[in-house]
């Protein structure tokens, strides 16, 4: 049924269409998809208004891994291509991760933490905690302020998801799946 214009009804093109708006929002200047997305999908986050690139890194056994980028600003995503397309994945070191939080937008001592103690518990509610993409540090001052537009984001990307997706398409994005490979899915 995808000719019929339906989004993928998978979790990944929902996640991918919230993280579209929070970039055309500019709640996050900069995301990456670690997968491919349906061409509906792509021509929906291109009438956002958001430029798209596509990247390619090498995992470490020498397999490319093809990525996607996109930003309302040509100039962030020519950075972030001059710093990682063609590079080996190295996994999370402190220079990647805080790296990456500056690309994507995450604040910086939530970095710090995550680079040094990883999922540490956190102030937020979990519900809060599910819809971010960067985990909270323990006392974050930054995040709180954020969680307003994040929440904004994701009820308008349900309800984008459920004019354009399949009727059979699962629920919210606040279900999203833990550790969903998108953006910092596999960092922070
Ligand atoms: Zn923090």
């Amino acid at each position: 049924m995808r000719d019929a214009g339906w989004l993928d009804a998978s979790r990944l093109e929902r996640d991918a269409l919230y993280l579209g708006l929070l970039t055309a929002r500019e709640v996050k200047p900069l995301s990456r998809l670690e997968y491919s997305i349906s061409n509906n999908l792509y021509r929906i986050l291109v009438e956002m208004g958001l430029k798209l690139a596509r990247l390619t890194r090498r995992a470490q056994n020498g397999a490319t891994v093809p990525h996607l980028v996109m930003s309302l600003d040509r100039r962030r995503i020519a950075d972030y291509l001059a710093e990682f397309d063609g590079a080996v994945i190295v996994g999370n070191s402190p220079a990647v991760i805080r790296a990456e939080a500056r690309h994507f937008g995450y604040p910086a001592c939530c970095a710090e933490s995550f680079s040094r103690r990883g999922y540490a518990p956190n102030d937020l509610e979990p519900a809060d905690q599910r819809i971010l993409f960067h985990h909270a540090c323990a006392g974050c001052t930054e995040t709180p302020p954020l969680l307003p537009a994040y929440r904004a984001a994701c009820e308008e990307s349900e309800r984008l998801f459920r004019r354009q997706a399949h009727p059979k398409a699962p629920g919210a994005c606040v279900n999203r799946a833990k550790g969903t490979n998108h953006d910092t899915g596999r960092s922070l």
